[in-house]
């Protein structure tokens, strides 16, 4: 778990267009686990930190991943 003091934000994430490059397994390993029988990502948990998912949000070559701060 991150630290209390940490900003978190939620993350949806939409698989239609997903190459399976798990960039954003590697950047926001809190968030984004991997399915090895579809070899696609999933949520762990809806929420993480805010910087990492905005990380893995910017290194997704397909735009799969929605960040919503604030919430
Ligand atoms: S970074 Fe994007 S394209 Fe790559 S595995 Fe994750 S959701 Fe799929």
């Amino acid at each position: 778990m991150p630290a209390p003091s940490l900003p978190l934000a939620e993350a949806n994430l939409d698989l239609e267009h997903c190459t399976s490059c798990q960039a954003c397994v590697e950047l926001c390993p809190e968030v984004f686990g991997w399915d090895e029988t579809t070899e696609l990502p999933y949520l762990k948990t809806s929420q993480g930190p805010e910087e990492d998912l905005r990380k893995a949000a910017a290194y997704c070559p397909k735009d799969c991943i929605q960040v919503n701060a604030g919430f």
